[in-house]
């Protein structure tokens, strides 16, 4: 186990693959400044899949076991089934995940299916069309996500269903989203909106809190909570009671979970970040591009997390009011994979 300054172990990566998104949504990519002028990476500066496959065995040979490919849209990177073949062959890791907006699944999922993937998150913040479209930035209905997730489904892959809640925005959809997701087979998991990067405008003021969340359902639909399935699970889980349907809050801003946080994030031109809030990673991808051994990257991956001692959340929380870095600039969503 490789462990950093708080005791906590290096167990996940959350691999960003591309920046680049087929949507605009209000709290991660706002159109006004994800516009025809915004300066994505270039081909050459995106880590190639071989370079993606060195760093995840430098990570699975200290111990960490479980990958989450995202972006921007992962399935805007060509090749992606082709990827995940590759990585679930390395020895050591146990689990592949996906987060996708769920667009592109009807296209890929078999593929994804067939390379080893077993789970996908998909992201849908409201049934309406008009409320999911105004969300989305760019007017995009319901019904390509909803067939994105039967594709999904269909294919053999486990679904899972992240709803971001934003107030003023979509708190109207969390009950018509918990009930129709209660008689489907995929689970719904609600999140805080949160003060990742700096273009969303986030205050504190615009949480729809977990208890906030929890208060609203279980007065229609009763819940029970359910212990967490292992240690670290960042998702608050609850049971319609009397049912063995559940749904999970990721409360990140009003609970935080620092002290069990065991995920690093590798952004699409590998940088090695150690918290989502931070704001500045490590350089991998120059590391990589002058001939460093297997062992030598695998001693600089352990270095950065033998020094983490992140927990952003946490200090946000201490302090109460608002993002704790003030004018410290973080890293974009989308650059540094959700
Ligand atoms: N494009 C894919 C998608 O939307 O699922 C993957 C990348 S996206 C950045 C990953 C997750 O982060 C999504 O579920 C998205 O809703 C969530 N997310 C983005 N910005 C957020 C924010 N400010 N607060 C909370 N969740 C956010
Ligand atoms: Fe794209 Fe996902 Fe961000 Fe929405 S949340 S803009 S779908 S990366
Ligand atoms: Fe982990 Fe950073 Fe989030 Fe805390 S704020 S849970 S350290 S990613």
């Amino acid at each position: 186990m490789t462990l950093d300054k708080l005791n906590r172990p290096l167990k996940d990566l959350r691999i960003s693959v591309t920046d680049r998104c087929n949507l605009r949504c209000v709290y991660c990519m706002p159109k006004e400044i994800f516009g025809p002028d915004y300066k994505f990476l270039g081909r050459d500066d995106l880590l190639s899949f071989d370079e993606i496959e060195q760093i995840c065995r430098s990570f699975a040979s200290l111990g960490g076991k479980k990958l989450r490919l995202t972006g921007g849209e992962p399935l805007l990177r060509g090749g992606l089934p082709r990827l995940i073949g590759r990585l679930s062959r390395v020895e050591g890791i146990e689990d592949i995940a996906l987060t996708t907006n769920g667009l592109l699944l009807p296209r890929f999922a078999s593929d994804l299916y067939a390379a080893g993937l077993k789970r996908v998150n998909v992201s849908l913040d409201s049934l309406d069309d008009a409320r999911f479209g105004a969300i989305n930035g760019l007017g995009v209905g319901v019904q390509g996500v909803l067939d994105g997730m039967k594709a999904a489904a269909d294919a053999g892959l486990q679904v899972k269903v992240n709803m971001v809640v934003k107030k003023s925005s979509n708190e109207q959809d969390i009950i018509p989203m918990a009930r129709y997701f209660k008689d489907t087979e995929y689970i719904l998991r609600f999140i805080e909106f949160m003060d990742v990067g700096n273009t969303n405008g986030w205050d504190l003021s615009q949480v729809i809190t977990r208890q906030q969340i929890v208060d609203m359902i279980d007065s229609v639909m009763p819940l029970t909570p359910i212990a967490p399935q292992y240690e670290g699970e960042v998702a608050a889980r609850y049971r319609y009671t009397g049912t063995d349907r559940e749904i999970g809050i990721i409360s990140s801003i009003t609970q935080s979970f620092c002290s069990s946080c065991s995920r690093a994030r590798l952004s699409a031109d590998g940088s090695f970040y150690t918290c989502l809030f931070a704001s500045r990673g490590f350089d991998l991808r120059t590391l990589l591009r002058t001939d460093i051994s297997g062992d030598e990257l695998t001693e600089k991956l352990r270095q950065v997390w033998n020094n983490r001692e992140d927990r952003y959340s946490d200090l946000r929380s201490l302090e109460g009011t608002g993002p704790s870095r003030g004018a410290v600039p973080k890293i974009e969503m989308s650059y540094i994979g959700g």
